[in-house]
């Protein structure tokens, strides 16, 4: 396939147009040119998509809120926190995304998040849109009571913004099932509704889908399963190198277990541990789910065969498989080159873009089998939307119905992304099959609904 020479000189001005109108938010120009980069080919082959207007709408957000929360710790001082939401498009369905309360959190990463989320949720062929939104608030070490009066504050002004049929928020890093509870509550407190499908990531009791807490490691290893089929291998046998250890962390850690691979690391903000007999899921959960304690005391925990790494980066501990699934650019070129020089076969995208575009054009040149994120770790929105499905219709389904289900929506995006990448003239390529076949769908709702 050719590439039209002004369909790139089209892409190119929208590129420097982008930065200039969004000055220092450098994860949203990151996020934005990744996808641009792989785009040509397609505008040069379908002209409609390269009206003047669709691009340009699609990398500007629909809506960007920005409020202030004020909130009161244990000996009653005042704190004033940032909110953001971003609602970045709706063509395919009410906004979806995440919120995450993180001490890093600003515009422009909430905007690199919610641009992703579009093509992300695309990509799972369920009609989300997509958005995402959160705060620079940081929960570790603040107790039970202050997370509580921090999310209802946030909820107080949130609350106006979304609804079943709007804009429907989840977790992501700093915000679990703790944190929606309290939102949730908030939420039906202000409004005086039951609207169960305002909120995913839901307890199971009052709404929540089977299966949500684990989708998106559970997703990303059937992703990086696909991915070694179509080179004659699986998991079995495989040893993997898995960061952080939060929700997405620790249900990878469980999908490779049961799958038959071998997970040697895991790591927080403090460092890694690497086992070589391989994580214990137990002890993992009682000290990050349970006890909300650091990586570090794993080591200490678990015997002779771990040991913790202050500082250091898991990958380079030697592995088959890498997982990346703490936060964004946190695997450099060094590390790929690290990776790569130990043997890696497949990298696969938990977190939302970890790996740094040195890093990825890295993995490509070595012929590594790269997944990017808005593809491999689609898995928990997809339980998300399937949970709202659920809220609908007031049932819930079975652990095993809605495994399955997730199944074959990975197995659908794995395919999408592996035939349009073939489509277009790049075979293996899974970042410009993932782009081009999430763009497909949103520009074509977009065109069918006008200028809006
Ligand atoms: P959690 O808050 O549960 O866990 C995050 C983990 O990553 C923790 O171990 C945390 O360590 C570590 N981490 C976070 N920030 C940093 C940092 N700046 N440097 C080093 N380590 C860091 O979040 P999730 O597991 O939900 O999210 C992880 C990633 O997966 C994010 O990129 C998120 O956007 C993405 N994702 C999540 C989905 C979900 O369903 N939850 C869906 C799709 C993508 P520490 O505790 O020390 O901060």
């Amino acid at each position: 396939m050719t590439t039209r020479p002004d369909s790139q000189n089209q892409l190119d001005a929208l590129r420097s147009e982008i930065e200039r109108r969004n000055p220092a938010q450098p994860e949203f120009h990151q996020a934005v040119h990744e996808v641009l980069d792989t785009l040509a080919p397609v505008l040069a082959a379908r002209p409609e998509y390269a009206e003047p207007g669709l691009v340009e709408r699609l990398c500007e957000p629909e809506r960007q809120v920005i409020f202030r929360v004020p909130w009161q710790d244990d000996q009653g001082r005042v704190h004033v926190n940032r909110g953001f939401r971003v609602e970045f498009n709706s063509a395919l369905g009410p906004y979806k995304g995440g919120l995450r309360f993180h001490p890093s959190v600003n515009l422009g990463i909430v905007k690199f998040l919610g641009f992703e989320q579009v093509f992300k949720n695309a990509l799972t062929g369920l009609g989300i849109g997509g958005g995402k939104g959160g705060s620079d608030f940081d929960p570790h070490g603040r107790s039970d009571a202050e997370v509580m009066r921090f999310c209802q504050s946030f909820m107080t002004e949130l609350y106006r913004h979304i609804g079943e049929h709007t804009d429907v928020p989840a977790g992501d890093i700093g915000v679990g099932g703790r944190e929606i509870g309290y939102l949730f509550g908030q939420y039906r407190r202000i409004t005086n509704r039951w609207e169960a499908g305002v909120l995913t990531g839901k307890g199971l009791g009052w709404g929540g889908s089977a299966i949500r807490p684990e989708a998106t490691g559970y997703g990303n290893v059937l992703f990086a399963e696909a991915m070694l089929r179509e080179r004659g291998e699986d998991l079995e046998g495989q040893t993997a190198v898995v960061s952080g250890s939060g929700n997405v962390a620790i249900y990878t850690v469980e999908k490779l277990l049961a799958l038959g691979a071998n997970p040697l690391t895991c790591s927080d903000s403090s460092g890694y541990v690497v086992d070589d007999k391989g994580i214990d899921l137990d002890l993992l959960k009682q000290i990050k789910e349970v006890e909300r304690g650091r990586i570090s005391e794993y080591a200490e925990r678990r015997g002779a065969s771990a040991r913790f790494v202050p500082g250091g980066r898991v990958w380079e501990v030697p592995a088959d498989v890498a997982l990346p699934s703490a936060t964004q650019n946190e695997l450099d070129e060094n590390d790929a080159a690290a990776l790569v020089r130990n043997g890696v076969k497949a990298v696969s995208e938990g977190a939302n873009m970890p790996a740094t575009p040195e890093a990825v054009h890295l993995f490509q040149r070595a012929g590594v089998a790269f997944g990017p994120g808005k593809a491999a770790n689609a898995g928990g929105v997809a339980v998300s939307a399937l949970e709202m499905a659920q809220n609908h219709a007031r049932t819930a389904w079975s652990p095993a119905r809605v495994e399955e289900e997730l199944a074959g929506i990975m197995s659908h995006i794995h395919t999408t992304c592996h035939e349009t990448a073939e489509r277009y003239g790049a075979p293996g390529d899974y970042v410009t099959g993932a782009n081009i076949a999430g763009f497909e769908r949103v520009a074509d709702a977009m065109l069918a609904q006008g200028v809006i």
